[in-house]
């Protein structure tokens, strides 16, 4: 769970990154865009949806979620949130001026130009196999990514 540090300085900053971050501090903190969703709230339609765009994404594009499967579960979250809120999962890794033109712009909408041209997903979601911070799985369960997110401080 120590890498969800960089969830929590990327929500405000857009020049962070993340593996910097990762690399920089284990210290965990929170996603402030989450804070304010019930932790026993039950898993929306849209958590479930980009859930299973995640796993079938992975797979088609060869990439792994990180060793930390807390990475994995803050982002689906957020992409789930920006989905609900916008109407289309905008990346939630990123600091936007405004969001509801972001997401009709369409460049960062998951999954963005960037991890579309050239597999690179800066919110580490979508890892490389030989990235140093990618695990060995393709696949997480809504259960599994409600459950991450309910342990969050
Ligand atoms: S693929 Fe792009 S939009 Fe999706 S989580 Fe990764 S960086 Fe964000």
């Amino acid at each position: 769970m120590a890498a969800l540090f960089f969830l929590g300085l990327t929500a405000t900053a857009a020049h962070v990154s993340p593996r910097g971050a990762l690399l920089r501090s284990r210290r965990v903190r929170s996603f402030p865009a989450l804070s304010s969703v019930p932790s026993d709230a039950p898993p929306s339609k849209s958590l479930k949806a980009m859930t299973m765009f995640s796993n079938t994404y992975a797979k088609n594009t060869g990439t792994f979620f990180c060793s930390d499967p807390g990475i994995a579960a803050v982002v689906i979250k957020g992409l789930a949130e920006h989905k609900d809120q916008l109407g289309a999962p905008l990346c939630p890794c990123r600091h936007y001026d405004d969001k509801a033109a972001e997401a009709k712009d369409g460049f960062w909408n998951c999954p963005c130009t960037p991890m579309r041209e050239r597999h690179e997903c800066h919110c580490m979601l979508f890892l490389k196999p030989d990235d140093e911070f990618a695990g060995d799985r393709q696949d997480i369960s809504l259960e599994e990514v409600a459950q991450l997110i309910a342990a969050m401080p």
